[in-house]
């Protein structure tokens, strides 16, 4: 039944964003830190994106306005984001996972999942702890590793043993494991699916595993099946090895707030040019383009547009980027634009897959 089933290591670095920060400002270790979307001077406004696990003590999580973090804790030390760093750590991290040698497939800025079929489960923990302290010696962050019979199981378990923990589920033991850990935790149940469950009565992964297949395929098409599949334990997807970048973009906020597209015109061609660049160095083709404002209120919009050819062309870009940013000022003005590719490949230097 496991043959199928490729032995993955997963890797989840712990509280990413608050981790990188702690990492070059020392004396913030061990003090609750939130790292938010607004910058310091105007930290009332904004959401928290990340919490490091002595904030979390005081309630304080992702996706809490700022205002309400202070109110939970007044002595809360906070930081605006710098996404461009996080990235860069990222890539180093990435590239030390695929000196490895084996396929990896960079999930986030944040997670991977590494193909080790072939390793015994000692040789996994071994590889595993070898990996944490390469990760703490070369970047002074912790991460979680769960290893397991596919990659979902694997998450699961990463999940499972945060922070800075390593959790290996063997074969024999995967149903208890699956048995011991709450249906929304579950890869593909989110809260819409995890409601629609409910409504069906399925409330444990026990209890949809024991399910009637072709019910859940009614009710979610293949996904039902996927599901049904998960929750007995049987998780086929491959390890798909992919660039250690998923993207590259880049920001930058306005000397004053603009309504127009025309206004933002000299910071789009700027931001494309640096984006450019990036691509450039690394040989990258790109398939998909995005768009990013940041309102005077503090919230954020994102359209993106995918083209039919990877393409390295910044008139491309130019072309594509224009339309989509007039579009989102309709909905306001803007004090911070940016510009992003994605979905990328190498056209240059790129290691053979086999
Ligand atoms: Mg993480």
């Amino acid at each position: 039944m496991y043959e199928n089933m490729p032995f993955v290591l997963y890797v989840d670095m712990d509280y990413f964003y608050a981790a990188c920060e702690e990492a070059r400002h020392k004396e913030l270790k061990g003090k609750p830190l939130v790292v938010g979307t607004a910058p310091e001077s105007e930290k009332l406004r904004g959401v928290v994106q990340t919490a490091n696990y002595e904030a979390r003590k005081y309630g304080i999580h992702s996706g809490m306005p700022n205002i309400k973090a202070f109110d939970l804790y007044k002595e809360l030390n906070y930081l605006h984001s710098d996404e461009e760093h996080y990235e860069e750590v990222s890539r180093g991290i990435m590239k030390l996972l695929k000196e490895s040698g084996r396929p990896v497939e960079v999930i986030s800025v944040d997670e991977a999942a590494m193909d080790i079929t072939g390793l015994s489960e000692n040789e996994a923990l071994e590889l595993a702890k070898r990996i944490k302290s390469d990760i703490l010696k070369g970047f002074g962050l912790t991460c979680t590793i769960g290893i397991g019979n596919g990659k979902a199981f694997a998450k699961m378990a990463s999940d499972k043993a945060k922070p800075d923990g390593l959790m290996l589920v063997r074969a024999q033991d995967l149903k208890n494991f699956l048995k011991s850990c709450s249906l929304e935790k579950l890869p593909g149940v989110g809260a819409k699916t995890f409601e629609r469950l409910k409504e069906m009565h399925i409330e444990t992964i026990e209890q949809l595993a024991a399910k009637d297949p072709m019910v859940l395929i009614d009710a979610f098409g293949s996904a039902g099946k996927e599901l049904y599949m998960l929750a007995n334990g049987i998780d086929e997807s491959k390890v798909v090895e992919n660039s250690e970048i998923l993207s590259i973009g880049r920001e930058t906020t306005l000397k004053s707030p603009v309504s127009t597209v025309e206004e933002a015109m000299p910071a789009l061609r700027d931001l494309t040019k640096q984006v450019m660049k990036e691509v450039e160095k690394n040989g990258f083709l790109f398939k998909n383009i995005g768009a990013k404002v940041r309102y005077t209120d503090f919230s954020i919009s994102v359209k993106s547009y995918s083209l039919h050819n990877y393409t390295n062309s910044e008139d491309e870009v130019i072309k594509r980027i224009v339309p989509m940013i007039a579009s989102l000022l309709k909905n306001g003005p803007a004090r911070k634009v940016g510009v992003r590719v994605s979905h990328l490949i190498k056209t240059k230097g790129q290691k053979k897959l086999f």
